[in-house]
C-alpha cells in the first residue's frame, strides 16, 4: 500500500485472477482502498498488540495501533469481509486473550496466526537477534497453531504440499512445478514464493514479461540448485522430515545457505510427529464400501461407542487406493466464503455451488444444523455440526451422521461406474442375486426366509458396480428391517422383480425396455442429479444387456428357494 498506484494493483488483480491475499498491517487503508477491498478476494490485517503501548512496541511504529484501527473501521464501513491475524509473540503473549477479544470485535473472523519468524533477507545482526528474542517456545507455538492433519494429508497426498517434498534432488523443483501462485514484492521483482529474497531467484518484472517469468525463468530455475551434502546428511535424512516446517529459503533466511537446518524447528516437528501419531489413533477411522475407503476424521475422539456395532464389518485398519475423506467439525466455518449460486432447495436441505465447492445446508424448523463443504467431486467433506459440542453416542446411525450416508455415496459411487439399488442383495449358492422393489415389496421377507441358507448382503440398499470382470453386487449398512448386513460382494448373477403372490415362480425379462423401465425408479439419487443421470444411464443399459432379470412371484412358504437354486 505504499506504493501511489495499489489501488490500480488492486482492481487489477481483483478483476483478473481467481483468488489472492492482501496481508497488511493496516496503517496505510484509506477509503478508497476498503472501497477496493470489498471485492472476491482474502483479506488478513495484523493484530500484534491489545493496546497501543504494546502494539507500537511490536511493530517499533509509534502510532501503528491507532492507524490500523483507523483503517479497520474503513473496513467496516465499507462491509468489507476480513480476518485479524493476531501474531502472537514474546512481548505480547500476556495479551494473547485481549487480542483475540479485540480481533473479534473488529470482525466477525479471526484467527491466530503463530509466525514462524523467518529472520530478515537483510542478515542485519541486531534484527535478527530482536526477531529471535520474539520467538515462542516450541510449546507454545505448538499449542497455538495445533496441525489440521487430514487437510494436512490431503495437501500431501494430491503432491499439493509442495514445500514438505524430500525426494527430489532439486531444490525447487516441487516448489516451481506444482505451485501455481506467484509473488510479486513492491519493487516489480516476481518469484515463486514470498519467502525467496535472493535477487537471484527473483525476476524483474519491470524489465521483462510475466510470460517470459512464467514460462521460462521459473522453469529454469528447476534444475540450477541442487541440495548439498549438509543437506542430504541432515535434515534430508531426518525422520521428522515430513512434519517440518524447513525448506532451502527458511534455512537462507536463518543461516545464508539453503542446506543448514533450523534448530529452532526441531523441537517444533517432534511435537507435531508425537500429536500427529496420537491424533490418528484416536481421532481417525476407516471404512471399505464397494471397494471404497472413507476415511472418517472427526475434531472429538472416535470412541468404539459412536457409530453403531454394523460399521465394525465394514472397518478396515489402512486407507486403500480409492479413498474419500470425511471430517467431523464442531464449529461454525466461514459460510461467506463458500455460498454461491443456489442449485437445490427443498426442506430440510439447500445446496449452493461456488468455485469448484458444493455447500450442503440441513436446518430444522428453527435454525441451520449441519453445513457440509465437499470438494469439487466429493472426495472429500467438512461437516460442521451447528446443532451439537460432541459426536453423539450410539446414535452414529451413519459415518457422516447425516439421516443418510447415501447423500454422499450416491454420489461418489456414479464417477466409480456403480450405483445404489432399492434392493435386498444375497449370495446364495455362491452366486450374487438381487431382489428390487421398494418399500413393501418384500425385500426384508426375502431376507429373512434365506438367512441360514446365503449370506445377507443387506436387505435394503443394495451397490451394484462394473469392473472389468462385470458387475458385482455389494452390501451396505443401509439396512431396513433385518439388521443383519456384510461387506462382501458377489459377481451378480440374476435380479428378480418382486412380486408377491399365492405361487412361486420366476418370469424371466427379455425385453430391455421393460427392465430399464422397472429399475431406474429404484435406483438411488444424490440430491443435484443433472450429471449424475449421464453417468447412470449407461451403466442401467449396460446391466439390462448382460444380466439375467425376471420377475419373481412368492408367497411366504420358502418354496421360491427351490426355484432360485435352479439359477
Ligand atoms: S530442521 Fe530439524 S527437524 Fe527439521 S528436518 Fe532439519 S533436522 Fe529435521
Amino acid at each position: 500500500m505504499l506504493r501511489p498506484d495499489f489501488p490500480d494493483i488492486i482492481d487489477y488483480i481483483s478483476r483478473n485472477s481467481s483468488s489472492y491475499t492482501v496481508n497488511t498491517n493496516g496503517t496505510l487503508i484509506t477509503p478508497k482502498i476498503a472501497k477496493l477491498m470489498k471485492r472476491k478476494g482474502v483479506k488478513l490485517v495484523s493484530l500484534y498488540g491489545a493496546t497501543a503501548e504494546v502494539h507500537d512496541h511490536i511493530t517499533r511504529s509509534p502510532g501503528s495501533f491507532d492507524a490500523l484501527m483507523r483503517g479497520i473501521a474503513y473496513l467496516r464501513e465499507d462491509r468489507v469481509w476480513f480476518t485479524v491475524q493476531v501474531i502472537p509473540l514474546k512481548d505480547n503473549y500476556g495479551q494473547l486473550k485481549d487480542m483475540v477479544k479485540l480481533a473479534k470485535s473488529l470482525s466477525g473472523n479471526y484467527r491466530i496466526g503463530v509466525n514462524w519468524l523467518y529472520l530478515s533477507a537483510s542478515r542485519n545482526a541486531q534484527r535478527n537477534t530482536q526477531i529471535k528474542s520474539q520467538r515462542l517456545s516450541a510449546e507454545v507455538v505448538f499449542s497455538l497453531n495445533t496441525p489440521d492433519i487430514s487437510y494436512n494429508d490431503w495437501l500431501l497426498s494430491t503432491g499439493q504440499d509442495s514445500c514438505r517434498k524430500k525426494d527430489d534432488e532439486f531444490m525447487f523443483s516441487g516448489c516451481v512445478r506444482e505451485s501455481n501462485s506467484f509473488h510479486v514484492d513492491a519493487y516489480g521483482k516476481m518469484s515463486f514464493c514470498y519467502f525467496i529474497k535472493i535477487p537471484k531467484l527473483r525476476y524483474d518484472l519491470i524489465g521483462g514479461s510475466f510470460r517470459r517469468c512464467w514460462e521460462e525463468f521459473f522453469p529454469s530455475l528447476v534444475v540450477k540448485f541442487r541440495f548439498g551434502r549438509k543437506y542430504k546428511n541432515g535434515c534430508g535424512v531426518c525422520q521428522l522430515r515430513q512434519y517440518c516446517q524447513i525448506c532451502p529459503a527458511y534455512a537462507y533466511l536463518e543461516h545464508g545457505d539453503f542446506n543448514s537446518k533450523v534448530d529452532y524447528l526441531c523441537p517444533i516437528a517432534r511435537k507435531k510427529r508425537d500429536f500427529e501419531r496420537r491424533w490418528k489413533k484416536e481421532h481417525r477411522r476407516y471404512y471399505n464400501i464397494a471397494g471404497v475407503t472413507i476415511e472418517v476424521n472427526s475434531d472429538e475422539p472416535i470412541s468404539d461407542s459412536v457409530f453403531e456395532a454394523k460399521f465394525r464389518k465394514f472397518e478396515v485398519n489402512d486407507p486403500g487406493d480409492d479413498m474419500i475423506s470425511i471430517h467431523h467439525h464442531f464449529s461454525s466455518p466461514n459460510l461467506m466464503e463458500y455460498l454461491g449460486r443456489e442449485c437445490y432447495n427443498i426442506p430440510p436441505w439447500k445446496i449452493y455451488e461456488n468455485n469448484g465447492f458444493w455447500v450442503y445446508l440441513e436446518s430444522d424448523s428453527k435454525r441451520l444444523c449441519k453445513v457440509a463443504v465437499f470438494n469439487h467431486d466429493h472426495t472429500r467433506v467438512r461437516i460442521y455440526h451447528l446443532d451439537s459440542n460432541v459426536l453423539p453416542k450410539m446414535s452414529g446411525h451413519s459415518l457422516t451422521l447425516f439421516p443418510t450416508d447415501q447423500i454422499l455415496i450416491a454420489r461418489i459411487l456414479a464417477d466409480r461406474e456403480a450405483f445404489y439399488l432399492h434392493s435386498c442383495g444375497v449370495i446364495f449358492e455362491g452366486k450374487g442375486m438381487l431382489f428390487v422393489g421398494h418399500s413393501g415389496s418384500g425385500k426384508s421377507t426375502m431376507a429373512s426366509m434365506l438367512k441360514g441358507e446365503a449370506e445377507i448382503l443387506c436387505d435394503d440398499r443394495i451397490i451394484v458396480r462394473r469392473y472389468r470382470a462385470g458387475f458385482r453386487i455389494h452390501g451396505t449398512w443401509s439396512h431396513g428391517d433385518v439388521a443383519e448386513v456384510s461387506a462382501n460382494s458377489s459377481g451378480l448373477a440374476a435380479v428378480m422383480f418382486l412380486r408377491k403372490a399365492k405361487r412361486n415362480r420366476l418370469i424371466p425379462v427379455k425385453d430391455r425396455k421393460q427392465i430399464i423401465g422397472r429399475m431406474l425408479p429404484c435406483i438411488i439419487r444424490p440430491f443435484v442429479c443433472r450429471d449424475w443421470w449421464g453417468k447412470i444411464l449407461p451403466l442401467v443399459d449396460a446391466i439390462s444387456e448382460n444380466v439375467d432379470f425376471y420377475v419373481m412371484e412368492f408367497d411366504k412358504s420358502g418354496k421360491i428357494l427351490d426355484e432360485l437354486r435352479k439359477l
